[in-house]
């Protein structure tokens, strides 16, 4: 009966495997919703950061602060590119796009030229 020994260890050692790489697959995927925590934070910390930097407060990140500055001046450009091409502006009062010949903003009725 050796063989059928064999077999039933073999088999055995297959069904552990399977389980080990179950519970790898789990510790992973644990690991990685931690390190999402992490970088959740580390964004929470940048843009306090930057929120003092852009209110003028002295920060040991300044140049970091006036890269995302320069970015998000790039954004706005780019945005206003794309308000032309749909012939529509920004509300000044809630920001909303609305269309150049509205008299008021849809959205918060704010009075537009
Ligand atoms: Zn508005």
């Amino acid at each position: 009966m050796a063989f059928f020994d064999e077999v039933k260890r073999i088999g055995k050692n297959l069904t552990e495997k399977g389980k080990d790489v179950i519970e790898i697959t789990k510790l992973n995927s644990q690991i990685n919703s931690e390190k999402d925590k992490i970088k959740n934070l580390y964004e929470k910390i940048g843009a306090e950061v930057y929120k003092a930097y852009a209110a003028g407060e002295e920060t040991a990140y300044s140049d970091l602060c006036a890269e995302i500055k320069k970015i998000e001046d790039t954004i706005n450009e780019l945005t206003n590119k794309v308000l032309e091409l749909k012939n529509a502006a920004k509300c000044p009062n809630c920001g909303a796009e609305v269309a150049k010949d509205t008299a008021f903003c849809s959205k918060c009725g704010t009075k537009l030229n």
